[in-house]
């Protein structure tokens, strides 16, 4: 069996009966449900539509290059199927997870959450790690957990639960994830602030603007008046999106006066065209006392230096040009500025009259502990006064 081959986005899950079962379940909590190809039953008839292809005999399932987990409990059956080609094949799910060449966190989240199973499936549950006592750390070599450049243990400020905190990539802005949700530190530190900021956020009227997926996810679930918007230039402005979002240009919200009390911007800021309208826009749609609860990449010492300057609609680039990621664009979006710590709250305040401050997450063990780790880690509160 070439391991060599083995696709890293795919398995078949191929079983009937309750082993089977637990195992799609298992795929399908992790919202894995691309990964599965198929769950069929004793006899090689489909009894669940999953994946892309329904399955209704082994043969079917041939020579596709996909790893199989043999979701079975005789051997002698196992033993029948295995006779054929050269698929790679896991007698469990656990031994496939361990192979598993996607995200190392993924993968250890999958071993975590497999574990947990049988006991809290919640993913919500406190006591996650606990259930494993040590088996995780006996199981760690199998993991490439040693390859990991930073663990930590501790409680997530956005999934709220027990967890582990590992980056597989020194850059821990991006790459240090919680086990659990996948949230970034940047995240993380604005639900901190977040929390401490607007403790009754779940029953006030929040809206985003650009959110990534997982956190829109997060919202929704816990804030009935959260809302969002994206901008699609070619769209009309205001008009729903297909996911339930509106479209919205941040320069020209067509959002009422004091509609919200808190607006959520995560990383946009250092891409607007231009910011004083945007800030503007922000705090015209705010209510008296709301705020502005956002993270840009803020160099503390500097000045702000702007990248693009606009001519009348068109923008031109006053340094070479710098993308940072897109939810909606695959080309990335143009870095418009770099702000200065020692010049942006006073453009705020001159611009809007809204008082703002700076939270920062130096080095402490509590910190530390809420996986609050990583360069450009500010949040920015801006009030309404
Ligand atoms: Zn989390």
């Amino acid at each position: 069996m070439n391991k060599e081959s083995i696709a890293d986005n795919h398995i078949i899950v191929y079983g009937a009966g309750k082993v089977g079962k637990q195992y799609y379940d298992f795929l399908r909590l992790l919202h894995m449900e691309n990964l599965i190809y198929a769950y069929c039953d004793k006899n090689y008839k489909q009894i669940g539509s999953i994946g892309e292809i329904p399955v209704y005999s082994y043969n079917d399932l041939m020579d596709q290059g996909y790893p199989f987990v043999i979701a079975m409990i005789e051997q002698e059956e196992i033993e029948t199927l295995l006779q054929k080609d050269g698929q790679v094949y896991y007698s469990n799910i656990e031994s496939w997870i361990k192979d598993y060449r996607g995200d190392a966190v993924d993968r250890i989240r999958m071993w975590i959450s497999y574990h947990n199973i049988g006991e809290k499936s919640n993913r919500g549950s406190e006591h996650r790690l606990d259930n494993l006592g040590e088996k995780i750390y006996e199981e760690i070599p199998a993991l490439n957990l040693e390859k990991a450049v930073r663990v930590y243990g501790g409680i997530c400020p956005c999934c709220k639960g027990q967890t582990l905190f590992i980056a597989f990539d020194y850059w821990l802005r991006d790459y240090y994830r919680c086990l659990f949700c996948g949230s970034i530190p940047r995240q993380r530190a604005l639900m901190k602030v977040l929390e401490d900021e607007m403790p009754d956020w779940r029953n006030q009227k929040i809206h985003e603007s650009s959110p990534i997926e997982d956190i829109l996810h997060m919202f929704k679930q816990q804030c009935a008046q959260y809302t969002y918007s994206y901008w699609y230039e070619s769209e009309p402005l205001g008009i729903k999106l297909q996911d339930d979002g509106t479209n919205q240009n941040l320069e020209n919200l067509t959002f009422e006066d004091e509609a919200f009390d808190i607006f959520i911007t995560q990383d946009v800021l250092e891409h607007v065209n231009r910011p004083e309208r945007v800030l503007t826009e922000i705090a015209r749609t705010l209510k008296k006392g709301g705020k502005h609860i956002f993270t840009t990449p803020l160099y503390p010492f500097k000045r702000t230096t702007p990248r693009i300057k606009m001519r009348g609609n068109i923008r031109e680039l006053i340094l070479p040009p710098i993308y940072h990621g897109n939810p909606i664009n695959e080309e990335g979006s143009l870095v418009t500025y770099e702000w200065g710590g020692a010049d942006f709250l006073e453009m705020i305040d001159e611009i809007t009259g809204m008082e703002s401050k700076i939270v920062e997450f130096p080095n402490s063990k509590e910190n530390f502990e809420n996986g609050l780790e990583g360069d450009f880690l500010q949040v920015i509160v801006s009030k309404k006064m």
